[in-house]
């Protein structure tokens, strides 16, 4: 691609500033793709060389929707019927993952029957994100944000996008900055995670007033932050971030361990009858998990045993705050969001009917599959395929089924196989310009489609009170228009941020 000595000098500045400030992700060995995280060599992430035009009305109204979807993801977690079985065809199509994670949800019911009372943590914290394209128009001011999907389990590149707005602010002519908003998603997760910890620090109190038993031990073990990750991620920088953020600006530990470190190192002691979860800490003592962060376990490759099943389960019988627990995590299956946009069905799980027409309006058109009689829907999509996109209960990207491939599947799959998708419309969002960087080069120069997250922290009782509730941050990823597929991290899509217009 021939590159002007300006765009080079700018790549040169951008791919620095990403360096100087950590916009870094784990470099892979170029012979064997395999992550060199056990080097420590980090590479600028992909990223956008300019920010990205967004409409400022869609902006304005999906940090809007933040806190009402807050609201709506706690409120359907709380209704276990609803949610069981809503989520019961896609448990049953896809019984490996989803299957598992409805038995988890189960096993947490069963025990607080047997118990005859609440499973011992009711507080849970959500660290969503809300993603929308832009639809409707061929202008980007005048396009509506429709949802792709919610994201309740390790939402990433909240800290990577916090520095990106940074960089393009930086790079941009001083007095073309006011368009480029700011961006809070670091500081506001790194604040729900040590709000947490705080308010199991409070209960934790109000349990050693109130045991029975000798404490001694209990007394002197620190309560910290548990970071649940893959082995191997390439994406350190992103979450390191936010263990640096807690240490230098809460006073709060973060240490990160994998789903097999919990199974086999982690046990059940202590407070709450037994119930904390006590671990080996880095420096060799005795710690207590009081908030458990998942940045793995949304995918079945998080669990090739049931070793990896068997550290979830610790945790979510464990007093830890979980984020999420295993009801939140359901209700960001794909299957969960196209049942709420069924007719009739969100107004029961929103606050008032002003949120409920606000979230509906960002509904895309959702169809059931495999669930009852599907003919329509299926003949629906195979009349117009490239309207549609055929989307199982996966997250991180490269899952989904588009054109030919949709085509297949629908005619390959069961009526039982399936219910383990959902079928939606295709959201068409207006093209902009764009420039696409990877290793240190404009790899793409052209017409691109960007997707807007935005992150809703929030804190809360099952039943009870709401300690925390904000909308915290956005990401902006860009990519090509030729490509279907949207994660940074699964390599389809460039960070970004919004320049409003
Ligand atoms: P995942 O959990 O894998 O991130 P998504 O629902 O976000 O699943 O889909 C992945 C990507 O596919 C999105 O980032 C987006 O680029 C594209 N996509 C998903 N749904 C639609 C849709 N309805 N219309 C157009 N593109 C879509
Ligand atoms: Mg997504």
């Amino acid at each position: 691609m021939a590159t002007t000595a300006e765009t080079i000098t700018l790549v040169e500045t951008a791919s620095s500033w990403c360096s100087s400030h950590g916009i870094l992700m784990g470099a892979r060995d170029r012979l064997t793709k395999e992550p060199l995280m056990g080097k420590y060599i980090f590479e600028p992430a992909p990223f956008s060389l300019f920010p990205t035009l967004f409409s400022k009305s869609a902006f304005a109204l999906a940090y809007q929707m933040a806190k009402p979807f807050n609201s709506m993801v706690h409120n359907v977690a709380s209704d276990k019927e609803w949610l069981l079985s809503a989520i019961q065809v896609a448990a049953q199509g896809d019984s490996d993952f989803t299957g598992r994670l409805v038995q988890l949800a189960q096993e947490v019911l069963a025990r607080e029957a047997r118990n005859q009372q609440p499973r011992a943590q009711k507080v849970v914290l959500g660290i969503l994100r809300s993603d929308y394209m832009l639809h409707g128009s061929d202008s980007i001011e005048t396009a509506i944000p429709l949802q792709v999907e919610l994201n309740t389990i390790a939402s990433s590149f909240g800290c990577l996008s916090s520095k990106v707005t940074k960089m393009h602010q930086n790079l941009q002519h001083l007095n073309d900055r006011n368009d480029l908003p700011d961006n809070g998603a670091a500081q506001g997760i790194a604040n729900g995670l040590a709000t947490a910890l705080q308010e199991y620090n409070r209960q934790r109190t109000l349990q050693l007033t109130s045991a029975a038993t000798d404490n001694t031990n209990t007394t002197t073990t620190d309560a910290l932050v548990v970071m649940v990750v893959q082995p191997g991620e390439t994406n350190s920088c992103d979450q390191r971030d936010l263990e640096f953020l807690l240490k230098e600006e809460h006073g709060v530990r973060l240490i990160r361990r994998t789903l097999e470190d919990l199974a086999v190192a982690a046990t059940h002691q202590g407070l709450w009858d037994g119930l904390e979860l006590y671990l080996t800490g880095d420096d060799g003592t005795d710690v207590v998990a009081g908030v458990v962060y998942y940045r793995a376990g949304y995918t079945p490759n998080d669990y090739p045993s049931d070793v990896e099943w068997a550290g979830r389960a610790i945790v979510e019988h464990s007093a830890a705050i979980k984020c999420p627990d295993v009801f939140y995590h359901i209700v960001g299956a794909k299957k969960i969001q196209q049942a709420l946009a069924q007719q009739g069905v969100l107004r029961q799980f929103c606050d008032s009917n002003e949120d409920e027409e606000l979230l509906s309006s960002c509904f895309a058109g959702l169809y059931a599959l495999g669930d009852g009689d599907d003919s329509q829907v299926v003949e629906m999509a195979l009349a117009n395929p490239h309207g549609y996109v055929l989307k199982p209960q996966r997250e991180g990207g490269g899952n989904n089924l588009y054109d030919d491939d949709l085509v297949q599947a629908l005619k390959q799959m069961s009526h039982a196989e399936r219910g383990a998708f959902i079928l939606m419309e295709k959201i068409c969002p207006p093209s902009t310009e764009g420039s696409l960087v990877r290793g240190g080069e404009v790899v793409y120069k052209g017409d691109c489609v960007c997707e807007l997250g935005v992150f809703g922290v929030t804190l809360r009782e099952y039943g009870g009170r709401t300690i925390l509730d904000k909308a915290v941050g956005h990401i902006l990823r860009a990519k090509s228009v030729t490509t279907d597929e949207g994660g940074v991290a699964a390599g389809y899509a460039f960070l970004s941020s919004p320049k409003l217009v």
